[in-house]
């Protein structure tokens, strides 16, 4: 079997010299053990955080050992009775095919209505971080206007559909005209490609009409300034990412236009999605409704094989992915 290491902590952009493919033997299953082939795994952009060998909120990868990360499996072999041969279960054990374990950290998912791979997003803890992010950071009420950044990835493709059935109005940012393409054909309001403009914020007022009452962050550097600016008074910040700093080998200067957060009285909270865990039986009931009554579109970008991990992973940095990024082993 074949898992993903890490082979140094990366300053700046990694690199496919930061992976290594390694094999390795998964041993027989004992007593109260399960033995699971991966068939999805997931590449996402806190992964980095993770690859810079300091604990932030969660430890760092350890060097020269397999990986972590969202994956979806099934049993293959069980000796633990809450697991049957044939289960699907979602678990923290990616960039790997196939691993053994006691059960613990282990989800039994349910592939009857959804493909399991779906866990990995809309109906995992991607489709609750945009729903976190909406309705508990952000609070946004019916008829207001959200900015939803990265619009086209896969919290984005999210949180733009959430808004819309929430009942508000969406403006999405994204690079390219196909990407933008794609956040109308979800549903969004108006799009603003951030690769083609000179001036981001006079651009998102334009798409606006006006202000914004939310602020989607994803992103970061330049889109924060320009947040900053076309935030209304008592304007909300849902900190989620800022994917345009991760790579950085450097500080950066703080944005100059500061001063709004205290001259609009501005609100400003970042979160972690796993925090909010007490909101994932509203979210399922509203993602349930949300779907029947077809509100939700999904796309997913798939790479195949293990050995195309570490190029996924590169790719979120450079935009590769419509929606959610996987890979189909
Ligand atoms: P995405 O599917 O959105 O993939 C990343 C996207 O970011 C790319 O497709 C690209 O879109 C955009 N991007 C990459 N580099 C840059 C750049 N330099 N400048 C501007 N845009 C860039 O990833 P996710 O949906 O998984 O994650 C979105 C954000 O949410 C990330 O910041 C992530 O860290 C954060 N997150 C936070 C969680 C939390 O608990 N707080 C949980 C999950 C995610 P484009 O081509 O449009 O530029």
């Amino acid at each position: 079997s074949r898992e993903i290491h890490l082979t140094a902590y990366p300053k700046g952009e990694p690199g496919p010299g930061n992976f290594e493919l390694a094999e390795v033997d998964i041993p027989a299953p004992k007593d109260g053990e399960v033995l699971v082939r991966n068939a999805w795994l997931s590449v996402d952009p806190y992964m980095r955080g993770r690859m810079s060998g300091i604990r932030t909120y969660v430890d760092p990868f350890q060097i020269g050992q397999a990986m972590e990360g969202g994956a979806v499996g099934e049993v293959i072999e069980s000796n633990n009775p809450k697991f049957a041969k044939g289960d699907w279960v979602l678990s923290m054990n990616g960039w790997r095919e196939a691993y053994v374990s006691d059960g613990k950290g282990l989800q039994k998912i349910d592939t009857s209505l959804l493909p399991p791979q779906a866990y990995l997003h809309i109906a995992g803890l991607t489709g609750m971080t945009a729903y976190v992010g909406i309705k508990r950071i952000i609070d946004l009420k019916e008829g207001e206007t959200l900015w939803m950044s990265a619009g086209a990835g896969a919290v984005g493709s999210a949180g733009i559909q959430f808004a819309k059935a929430m009942g508000a109005k969406v403006v999405a940012t994204a690079g390219g005209k196909e990407k933008c393409d794609f956040c109308l054909e979800i549903g969004a309001d108006a799009v603003v490609d951030y690769k083609d403009t000179g001036n981001l914020a006079k651009a998102i007022r334009e798409a606006a009409g006006g202000g914004v009452d939310g602020y989607f962050e994803n992103v970061g550097g330049s889109h924060w300034t320009a947040a900053l600016e076309v935030l209304k008074p008592k304007g909300r910040i849902a900190a989620c990412g800022m994917i345009q700093r991760y790579n950085d080998a450097s500080a950066q200067p703080l944005p100059d236009n500061l001063t709004n957060i205290v001259a609009k009285s501005l609100m400003i909270r970042g979160f972690i999605v796993t925090d909010h865990m007490d909101m994932i039986g509203d979210f399922m009931t509203d993602l349930a409704q949300w779907m029947m009554a077809g509100k939700i579109q999904t796309r997913e970008t798939v790479r195949d094989g293990i050995a195309s991990m570490p190029d996924a992973f590169l790719g979120l940095f450079r935009g590769e992915n419509f929606g959610k990024m996987l890979v189909k082993l």
